[in-house]
């Protein structure tokens, strides 16, 4: 399958690695939107959210803690940071892998107005 984040996944593509385990990796976006821009990404090929079944319920669980996970190691958490699934093209997804938009580190800790 011609598919560039399965390619990634499997070392054939080169990518900027922030996270990876046994299901899921994570790595830079090429054309960041964002100071941070991060995809978190399952392996396994499934095409976008419209595709997610219920034996993935863990899956993406998972996908979701260990994006909480890669915000605090990156301190995105202080300052906060946005989360995208695009799904289908009118959604903007142009790569038809589920990925997680994970965005962020826009300035410093917003200061309390009182
Ligand atoms: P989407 O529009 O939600 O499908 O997002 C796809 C994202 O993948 C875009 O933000 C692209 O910049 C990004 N992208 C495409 N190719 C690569 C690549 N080889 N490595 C890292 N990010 C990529
Ligand atoms: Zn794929």
């Amino acid at each position: 399958m011609d598919c560039i984040f399965c390619k990634i996944a499997n070392k054939e593509e080169r990518a900027d690695i922030v996270y990876e385990d046994r299901k899921i990796i994570a790595f830079k976006d090429i054309y960041p939107v964002a100071p941070t821009h991060i995809l978190v990404v399952p392996k396994k090929h499934i095409p976008s959210v419209d595709h997610l079944e219920p034996g993935d319920k863990n899956l993406i669980g998972d996908l979701l803690l260990i994006t909480q996970k890669i915000a605090r190691q990156l301190s995105l958490a202080k300052t906060g940071y946005k989360l995208v699934f695009n799904v289908g093209r009118g959604g903007g997804q142009k790569i038809d892998h589920l990925h997680l938009h994970l965005l962020g580190g826009w300035g410093k800790k917003l200061k309390n107005k009182n």
